[in-house]
């Protein structure tokens, strides 16, 4: 019997393959397949693009290291009130790690209206808007 961890907010498994021209990094597409370790090799899932002739499915049950990264990460609220400004701020960020093969396994939302402690750079107005 194994005494690992049953992960049950599971991101979906990632390519390890090496990126072409971008050395340290890996592909990190949604992979589909598992190269068994081989001799100095450890077990690597690959994607459809990046799979080799000794690849398997990936089987049910498999092992894998989940990453946590724990920070705090602040937006400027969606107007609306606290509610829909927590909604649609972890909406945003699931779109945006979910772009990166990742989940969000929240634990809380929270928001306080303040005062800018600076002056707001000034952009250039949209496309015609502005000038005229
Ligand atoms: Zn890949």
């Amino acid at each position: 019997m194994s005494d690992r961890p049953l992960w049950i907010v599971q991101p979906p498994l990632r390519c390890g393959a090496f990126a072409q021209g971008q050395p340290g990094q890996i592909c990190g597409r949604p992979a589909a397949w598992l190269r068994p370790a081989i001799a100095s090799a450890p077990p690597t899932f690959l994607c459809d693009d990046d799979r080799t002739a000794d690849v398997i499915p990936i089987p049910a049950g498999v092992e894998y290291r989940r990453v946590s990264v724990t920070l705090e990460i602040l937006l400027c609220g969606a107007p609306g009130g606290a509610a829909v400004a927590h909604a649609e701020a972890v909406e945003r960020l699931e779109r945006a790690i979910g772009a990166v093969g990742g989940v969000i396994n929240l634990h809380a939302c929270r928001s306080q209206v303040g005062q800018s402690s600076s002056p707001v750079a000034a952009r250039r107005p949209p496309v015609g808007r502005g000038e005229g």
